[in-house]
């Protein structure tokens, strides 16, 4: 997975962390946090969303379909925010190139959303089309970290696909910088992630600033070993509203339109088509690769106290205007999206007793 810092993530089984005992209590109050209160009667909502996940990697590919021109965008698993700008940059440079005329788009997610906003800003009219659109895509489940986690076996990908993965992140890493704020509901936030040891230089220490290994008395959690960084949160529901809104005042349509088979696809009048199906595609172009990985959350009253993330062997916590999201199951195979009570309880008692376990409040 590609995830040095990220030992104790969110495919972790949810195992209690276990060195409570051992830490001393940090000295000095800047190590101090407030804690996030976990109770079952603070449950807001409980959510199960489907990661369009592909072994061998997200699919940006340009092929003949009829007359037209037909670029697939999609697969990426549990870093489709993350990877969005970027992996749609990479599809509009090879869609547009050469065409004139309109464009469509399959898919009202957030690699609809982006894509159509680039072919906008290309200067290109765009029609969107979609089985359905936000609120009710898995772009608006997705936890928002912005983290390339959970989209790809490194056994199962090529050198030319890890060229476009590092291209794709650099583009979104930009373009996420410059939109933080209120309006698109992003911002920084320091995370303290449990980390299983040093495993040396990686290409993605680029994207965790200012990481360092905290000593015991910089930091509350019951843990021994954490890694702070920085990197942006995005609260997904607040994020795609205002992307919808950036298509529609920039003149896009938006229609709800459910495409069966490439052939009702071909029926389209745009030349050029850019499929941002999701998981959809699976069905859609026979992707046999593209398989669901099923992540439960549990959602609490919002704190706006907490100003920090977690991620480890308890699962991972990221704090929202819209609430506080615990998760942390990584789930192949399942397509059932009705929230299991059982998986919920195991989030909400991990987190329950991380919390619990702080050595000081702030
Ligand atoms: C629990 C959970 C937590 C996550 N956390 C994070 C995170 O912290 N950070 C991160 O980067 N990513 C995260 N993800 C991953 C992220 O949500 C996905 O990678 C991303 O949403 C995929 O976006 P998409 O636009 O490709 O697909 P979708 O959001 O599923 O959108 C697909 C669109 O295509 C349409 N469509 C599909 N089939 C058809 C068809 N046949 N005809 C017409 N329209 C069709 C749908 O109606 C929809 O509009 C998480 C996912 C889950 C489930």
């Amino acid at each position: 997975m590609d995830r040095r810092l990220f030992i104790g993530s969110a495919t972790a089984a949810l195992a209690l962390p276990g060195c409570a005992t051992t830490l001393a209590r940090p000295a000095a109050r800047t190590g101090c946090l407030p804690p996030v209160n976990v109770a079952a009667d603070r449950v807001i909502r409980t959510v199960a969303g489907l990661r369009p996940y592909r072994a061998a990697g997200f699919v940006v590919r340009a092929e003949a379909l009829g007359d037209k021109r037909l670029v697939h965008n999609y697969g990426h698993g549990g870093a489709g925010i993350t990877l969005s700008w970027g992996s749609s940059g990479l599809a509009t440079q090879l869609g547009l190139q050469g065409h004139a005329g309109p464009v469509a788009v399959i898919g009202a997610g957030v690699m609809g959303l982006t894509t159509a906003r680039l072919v906008q800003e290309a200067g290109f009219p765009v029609s969107i089309y979609a089985a359905a659109l936000p609120p009710d895509t898995t772009s608006n489940i997705a936890g928002g970290q912005w983290s390339p986690f959970g989209h790809y076996r490194g056994s199962a990908v090529t050198p030319e696909w890890r060229a476009q993965f590092a291209a794709a992140l650099d583009f979104s890493w930009r373009r996420f910088q410059i939109i933080v704020g209120d309006d698109y509901g992003i911002r920084w936030l320091p995370t303290y992630t449990e980390s299983g040891g040093d495993s040396g230089p990686s290409p993605l220490d680029a994207y965790h600033p200012a990481a360092r290994v905290l000593g015991a008395a910089e930091h509350p959690f019951p843990i021994e070993r954490i890694v702070r960084f920085d990197t942006m949160y995005v609260e997904t529901g607040r994020f795609l509203r205002q992307l919808t809104r950036d298509v529609q005042i920039a003149g896009g349509q938006i229609r709800v339109r459910s495409f069966a088979t490439p052939g009702d696809i071909a029926t389209l009048s745009e030349r050029l088509v850019f499929n941002c199906t999701g998981l959809g595609a699976r069905d859609l172009f026979g992707d046999a690769g593209l398989e669901p990985v099923r992540g439960q959350l549990a959602i609490l009253l919002p704190q706006p106290e907490v100003r920090y993330a977690f991620t480890g062997e308890a699962g991972y916590m990221f704090p929202r205007a819209d609430g506080i999201v615990l998760g942390g199951t990584f789930e192949r195979g399942i397509w059932d999206v009705t929230p299991e009570p059982a998986a919920i309880a195991r989030i909400l008692e991990s987190h329950r007793q991380l919390f619990a376990g702080f050595r000081c409040t702030a």
